[in-house]
């Protein structure tokens, strides 16, 4: 059953997302080299608190911190602690609010200083891929169009998304249905949802620049490439709405 959101339930989902818009706008402001994954998780923690909502996440499965922070090789689901980072590095912050019974979701990548140039392509293919998947939400279309748009871009660009992680619906909990696909194998057919005003969910490309192999670090949360190839992961919460879509999490 996909929970189709009311008026209110959508007023206060888009004000969660501007919460986790601008808790990824406080994080942006404080990256530079020397800050820890730690100080960016009190930065979303304190935005978050400061601005009447709870971290959707913390606690959520057991996970420790406000914020999901990820650095070069590790994909998604990093925890928050010690790790420097560097000029030259990438780190993905992903965070929830929950406002008035309601969560928003995002995610993006920032640059560290100075990033390398195939590293700052990496960034806007994921960044596109986000954009061409959102393209295609609308009233009465296919949600596996989503995963096509971004699959056939990615793919096109010499660049391999993470098959095991997507997006999801979500409202009065984090996860609900229906999942939203990053990846389908060729000849699949996997199970298509026609798209409905009033439902919400998550879109998050993750792309990595190696192989598409993933492994879970021994602190069972943090999700690297088997490679060690760096990779980025960009978010937005969405609502679709009778003329098309509304992105709940917008700068
Ligand atoms: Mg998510």
């Amino acid at each position: 059953m996909i929970a189709l959101k009311s008026k209110s339930e959508l007023e206060s989902m888009r004000q969660a997302g501007r919460i986790v818009a601008l808790a990824l706008d406080a994080a942006q402001a404080a990256i530079r080299p020397g800050v820890t994954t730690g100080d960016l998780d009190r930065v979303v923690d304190e935005a978050i608190r400061g601005l009447g909502a709870s971290p959707s996440f913390k606690g959520l499965y057991g996970f420790p911190a406000s914020a999901c922070v990820s650095v070069n090789e590790e994909i998604v689901h990093g925890i928050p602690g010690r790790r420097v980072l560097r000029e030259g590095d990438i780190v993905s912050v992903d965070a929830g609010a929950l406002y008035k019974g309601l969560h928003a979701d995002g995610a993006w990548t920032y640059p560290v200083g100075e990033v390398a140039l195939e590293t700052r392509r990496l960034l806007e293919v994921t960044e596109t891929a986000l954009m061409r998947g959102i393209a295609q939400v609308r009233p009465d279309g296919w949600l596996l169009d989503v995963t096509v748009a971004i699959q056939e871009y990615v793919e096109g660009q010499g660049m391999n998304l993470v098959r095991q992680y997507h997006g999801h619906g979500l409202g009065r909990k984090l996860h609900e249905t229906p999942d939203v696909l990053n990846w389908v194998a060729k000849g699949s057919r996997p199970r298509n949802v026609r798209m409905k005003p009033g439902m919400t969910f998550t879109i998050e490309p993750m792309v990595i620049a190696g192989g598409w192999e993933t492994y879970v670090k021994p602190d069972h949360w943090t999700v690297v490439a088997v490679d060690r190839a760096w990779s980025a992961h960009f978010e937005h919460s969405l609502a679709v709405t009778e003329s098309g879509c509304e992105i709940l999490t917008q700068r």
